[in-house]
């Protein structure tokens, strides 16, 4: 859409850059009036029927979200039906009822005053907790209450009149004090090519859901809404957190620029996306998709995907809202995932919960949840359930290639269980006169650094293995990889974090096992080069990040960058990287 740059005064913004990408567009305020709560006081003949008034409204919220989540429709994001879970959980609980109706009764509150008093009792709790991502769910809370007295007021559905609005034109930016999971649902029809909202952190619900749609979003600006009017034209840049408002016509030529580069390298991207991934002096490497859901599968075809490097399973189980998971739900999925992709390899990783993840209604009772009852721990602790889930994988073998991959592995006797519990598997499948194979790969994840240290002695026991950089890095460098205050620390080219994972590879090769690496690290493309200079040649990401991995995979003479990755390791105290991921000189590193 060509933009034409106006009079008005230009001014910066700036807030938290949650989902990458630059987006020219014109603004549309969501709610510019903040939410007027009415406070009086009731007569003592009115307790009853507002204590009523409020039951009400807390069950037609409750009706709404349950509704939108059964009826999200199944190329939403992934994401919101646990996030509209999430809210009608909070808007149930008997507590909260409860604590308002005390409210009422011992205050002669309204029934809206009581939410708010509430809801701020609530928030400060939250707010004095240490944990960042526990920290960031008072905005639930917030969310969840204001839903609540939107519907006392009788407020009708905003989203939905809100949605009509922005249907009509393509460019819009979104301005909001907060987006909840509910109005995301209700907008979905609606265009919008980036939002900007008041509120939020990197890992409040609303930063996860604007990562998956992949639209540009800054949250966190603090009054945005105030400072923003309705058509004022807006640049946002979701990497770094900056809002240029009323752009003067150079800076807007220069985001212009940006902002067409960028979409001309995406669908460059994305015409070539199917090409093999063939170094320019002919080394194959393969690039596989990570998913966590069955219908993912098929957006790794269509990027270009060469199998599945790693299906996280223990989404089945968190969605899953009348207990775990049975034989025949697990079987269904992890089938459908192996016909969908037809004889092309698919890793499916064993139940890894436990740490940030957790089942419904299960809290971690763990001091370090990180290093509690996670991932294999907590399978080999509950046998049947886990029994469950190798019983569901082996009759899933029957319909192509599948890979079992076992998280956190850290012993070689977690191994030896694991394997021993498999013919128990298949023996009870024999006697249940099931379909099965058992003709299936083993493989460990490599994200214990005891686990990479040892490395040699373990690959004999499996078939192949599976960095996981997202834990490998945290356990290495002990940095909580969901805390923000020590998430700079987060440092995949730590000297120590390269080593290992260059011996880990090496272990491999020498051995004739297949290594892979299935963390973040293998979908951003700073580290292609890198990797494939410390030897790996298969890696695993999101379905949005393959076309230009096979891209710059193809653009690379893996031969060259071996001898340089090499002597850089030997030569360099620390590696540092361009922009686009090549080495960069010590001496230019000194100089600068
Ligand atoms: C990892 O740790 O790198 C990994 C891929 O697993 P998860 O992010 O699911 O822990
Ligand atoms: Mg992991």
């Amino acid at each position: 859409m060509e933009h034409v740059a106006e009079h008005k005064a230009m001014f910066l913004l700036r807030g938290k850059g949650v989902s990458k990408g630059v987006v020219i567009g014109r603004a549309i305020i969501m709610d510019d009036a903040d939410l007027e709560i009415p406070h009086y006081h009731i007569s003592e003949t009115e307790v009853e029927a507002e204590c009523e008034r409020l039951e009400h409204a807390i069950k037609c919220v409750y009706d709404e979200l349950e509704t939108l989540q059964r009826e999200l429709p199944h190329d939403a994001p992934k994401e919101l039906g646990p996030l509209l879970n999430v809210h009608s959980l909070l808007v149930s609980d008997p507590l909260l009822a409860h604590d308002c109706k005390v409210l009422i009764r011992e205050h002669s509150y309204n029934a809206e005053w009581a939410l708010s008093a509430q809801g701020q009792n609530l928030e400060q709790k939250f707010a004095a907790m240490e944990d960042v991502y526990l920290r960031e769910r008072a905005l639930d809370i917030r969310q969840v209450i204001e839903l609540v007295i939107n519907e006392l007021l009788g407020g009708g559905n905003k989203p939905i009149e809100f949605a009509a609005k922005l249907s009509v034109a393509s460019s819009t930016i979104v301005i909001a004090r907060d987006i909840t999971p509910a109005d995301m649902v209700r907008m979905r029809t609606a265009q919008f090519a980036g939002f900007v909202t008041d509120v939020g952190g990197p890992t409040s619900h609303t930063a996860i859901v604007a990562r998956s749609i992949g639209v540009p979003a800054v949250v966190g600006s603090v009054n945005a809404r105030h400072m923003i009017h309705d058509h004022d034209l807006l640049i946002i840049d979701g990497e770094t957190g900056g809002i240029v408002v009323n752009p003067s016509a150079e800076v807007l030529r220069f985001y212009q620029e940006k902002e067409q580069k960028l979409l001309a390298d995406k669908s460059l991207l994305w015409n070539k996306r199917k090409l093999a991934p063939l170094s320019l002096d002919g080394e194959q490497v393969t690039v596989l998709g990570n998913i966590e859901n069955p219908e993912e599968a098929e957006e790794v075809l269509k990027s270009g995907g060469q199998g599945i490097g790693l299906y996280r399973t223990e989404f089945l189980f968190m969605g899953n809202r009348d207990g775990l998971p049975t034989e025949d739900e697990q079987y269904d999925a992890y089938a459908s995932v192996l016909k969908q992709m037809q004889g092309k390899p698919v890793t499916i990783r064993t139940l890894d919960i436990g740490s940030d993840k957790s089942l419904q209604g299960e809290l971690s009772r763990a001091v370090n949840p990180a290093l509690g009852l996670r991932a294999v721990r907590y399978c080999l602790a509950k046998p049947d359930m886990f029994m469950t889930q190798l019983k569901a994988l082996l009759r899933a073998a029957v319909h192509g290639h599948l890979k079992i991959l076992v998280p956190m592995v850290a012993h070689r006797h977690e191994i030896a269980t694991v394997k021993k519990m498999l013919s128990e598997a298949a023996n009870q499948l024999r006697q249940e006169s099931k379909e099965f194979s058992e003709d299936y790969e083993l493989g460990v994840m490599v994200e214990i650094p005891a686990m990479a240290v040892v490395i040699d002695m373990v690959l004999d026991d499996v078939d192949f293995v599976s960095i996981g950089t997202n834990d490998l890095i945290q356990y290495m460098l002990a940095i909580d990889r969901v805390d923000s205050d020590v998430a700079d620390l987060f440092d995949p080219l730590h000297p120590a974090v390269l080593r290992i994972i260059a011996h880990v590879i090496k272990a491999g090769i020498k051995k004739k096992k297949p290594v892979s690496i299935c963390g973040e690290m293998a979908g951003d493309s700073l580290y292609t080069r890198l990797l494939l200079g410390l030897g790996l040649r298969e890696f695993s990401m999101t379905a949005k990040h393959i076309p230009e991995i096979k891209y710059i995979i193809r653009q690379s003479h893996v031969g060259l960058i071996t001898s340089k990755v090499k002597k850089a390791i030997k030569k360099n105290p620390r590696i540092d990287l361009d922009g686009s991921g090549f080495i960069v000189e010590p001496s230019a590193t000194q100089s600068s």
